[in-house]
């Protein structure tokens, strides 16, 4: 017996749309998300598209008239509600270029529900272009199949995000050693630090041990770059305490 194929088939284009969707909604794409569908993978009128907007989920719409520039659609089905995101913040020093985008692709994958560039005494980038890396989040989200965006937050300074640190727990990764991050991690409310490429100086690590919240881990006895430090971290905890085991579990 020929298994039932899935509905609708997971192939199909999936893209993010910043405004809200609601049943029978008319949707309009321009610019390159028009193009994508029109151009690149030349749909044409009856197609369908997934469609997710950060808040309501993730809709099936039908294309009404594809056009180069601009894209029709009707929303015919609800899909799914957006996902419950596990509570867990990736802070981190901005890296270079293609590193970072890497590093913002990745963390969206594996299921960070807040991305934080943390600007430390050694951080050696100081201008980030949010826009190119929310494009990337964006991108990576589509792809995986997410319901729900990361946030990324604006930059900011180590002593002003100590200073004002909320009631969640920091996992500081310290290449110094520290407790094994598979045995350390525990649910959210959670927080991973990743240093940048030249290391934390003294006086921050012992600010950010000073934290109450603080747990300074371990990932083994290499020293790993800031971007698969981070990711390496960012996977132990889901598999710890994120939504991983549940997910095997099903
Ligand atoms: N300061 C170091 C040096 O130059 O010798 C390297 C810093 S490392 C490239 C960048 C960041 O990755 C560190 O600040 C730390 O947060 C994290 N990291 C790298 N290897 C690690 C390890 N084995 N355990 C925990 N954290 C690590």
């Amino acid at each position: 017996m020929p298994a039932t194929p899935a509905w609708p088939p997971s192939s199909l284009p999936r893209l993010y749309v910043e405004e809200q969707l609601t049943a029978g909604a008319a949707v309009t794409l321009e610019g390159p998300p028009a193009n994508y569908l029109s151009a690149v993978l030349r749909l044409r009128t009856g197609a369908q598209v997934k469609l997710f907007d950060d808040r309501t989920g993730e809709w099936l719409a039908e294309i009404v008239e594809a056009g180069k520039k601009r894209v029709s659609l009707r929303l015919v089905a609800k899909l799914r509600e957006r996902e419950p995101v596990p509570d867990v913040w990736l802070l981190f020093a901005p890296i270079k270029r293609g590193r970072i985008d890497w590093l913002v692709e990745k963390a969206t994958e594996l299921g960070a529900a807040r991305l934080v560039p943390v600007v430390t005494r050694r951080t050696i980038v100081d201008k980030l272009n949010l826009e190119r890396l929310r494009a990337h989040i964006v991108e990576a989200a589509e792809q995986c199949e997410r319901t729900a965006l990361p946030e990324l937050a604006e930059p900011q300074k180590l002593a002003h995000l100590l200073g004002d640190w909320p009631n969640r727990t920091l996992f500081f990764a310290d290449e110094g050693g520290g407790e094994a991050m598979l045995d350390a991690a525990s649910p959210g409310p959670a927080a991973i630090l990743i240093g940048p490429e030249g290391g934390f100086t003294d006086e921050e690590r012992a600010a950010i041990r000073a934290l109450p919240q603080a747990k300074q881990v371990s990932l083994g006895p290499r020293i790993l770059r800031a971007d698969t430090a981070a990711i390496a971290a960012l996977g132990l905890w889901m598999a710890a305490a994120g939504d991983w085991s549940a997910h095997a579990r099903r």
